[in-house]
C-alpha cells in the first residue's frame, strides 16, 4: 500500500464490508461487528480474543477493564492507542463471553489476515492464547511462549509475532501482571529492530513451564 491514506481508505472499505458479515452464527447474537480501532498505519497491531460485552455495545475493542489495563501497559512505554492498532480474532461477541469455537475462529481468521495484509505492521502481539495460536501456528500455550519473539508469514507478509499474556487474566493475577509488564517493557526495542531489520527465529521458546489448563475469566 502506498501511503497511510491509501491504507485508511482500505481498511474502512473493509471495514463497511465486514459490517454484515454472516459467516458465523455469532452474527445473530451480536449488536455489531467490532472491527479494530486504531491507527491504520500503525508498526504495532495488537490482537486479543474477542469482544466483551462492552465492546459489543461500544464497537470499540478492549473499552472494558482489560482495556484500562492495555491503556495503562501502553502508556508504559510511551504509546497511546492513536498509535497503534488494536483488533480481535473474533469480531463479534461470543454469547456469555464464553471461549472462541474453532469454527468460529476458521470463519473469521480471513477478516484477520485481510486486515494485518492491509495495515502491513512490523509487529504483531498477540494477546493471550487464542491469537497466539492461531497467528503462530503452534499449539504452545502463552505460558510457554509469552515474551519470546518469532517471525511468522501471515498472507503475504512476513512480521515478528510477539506473544503477551491477555491483560484481562493478568487483571487478577498480580504476578502475571508483573510478567506481562516486562514483556511490554521490550516492545520499544522491538518495533526498533524490527523496523531496522528482519528479526531473526530460532524458535527460542523454553519448555520447561507447564501450560495452563485453561486461561479463565478473560472478560
Ligand atoms: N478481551 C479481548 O480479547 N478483546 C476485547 O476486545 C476485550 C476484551
Amino acid at each position: 500500500m502506498e501511503d497511510a491514506v491509501e491504507r485508511a481508505a482500505a481498511l474502512r472499505d473493509y471495514a463497511e464490508q465486514t459490517a454484515g458479515c454472516t459467516r458465523c452464527a455469532l452474527a445473530v447474537g451480536r449488536t455489531q461487528v467490532v472491527f479494530g480501532s486504531g491507527n491504520p498505519d500503525a508498526d504495532l497491531v495488537f490482537v486479543g480474543e474477542a469482544p466483551g460485552f462492552h465492546e459489543d455495545q461500544q464497537g470499540v475493542p478492549f473499552v472494558g477493564q482489560a482495556g484500562k489495563l492495555l491503556d495503562k501497559l501502553l502508556g508504559g512505554i510511551g504509546l497511546t492507542r492513536a498509535d497503534v492498532m488494536v483488533v480481535n480474532v473474533l469480531k463479534c461477541r461470543p454469547p456469555g463471553n464464553r471461549d472462541p469455537l474453532p469454527e468460529e475462529i476458521a470463519a473469521c481468521e480471513p477478516h484477520l489476515f485481510r486486515q494485518i495484509e492491509l495495515i502491513e505492521p512490523k509487529l504483531v502481539a498477540t494477546l493471550g492464547n487464542f491469537a497466539t495460536k492461531l497467528l503462530s501456528g503452534k499449539p504452545a500455550g502463552i505460558t510457554r511462549v509469552h515474551g519470546y519473539e518469532q517471525e511468522v508469514t501471515l498472507g503475504s507478509r512476513t512480521v515478528t509475532l510477539y506473544p503477551l499474556y491477555h491483560p484481562a487474566a493478568a487483571l487478577y493475577t498480580p504476578s502475571m501482571l508483573k510478567v506481562l509488564e516486562e514483556d511490554f517493557a521490550r516492545i520499544p526495542a522491538l518495533l526498533a529492530t524490527t523496523l531496522e531489520t528482519p528479526a531473526a527465529d530460532d524458535d527460542p521458546a523454553p519448555v520447561t513451564t507447564p501450560e495452563p489448563a485453561v486461561q479463565l475469566g478473560l472478560f
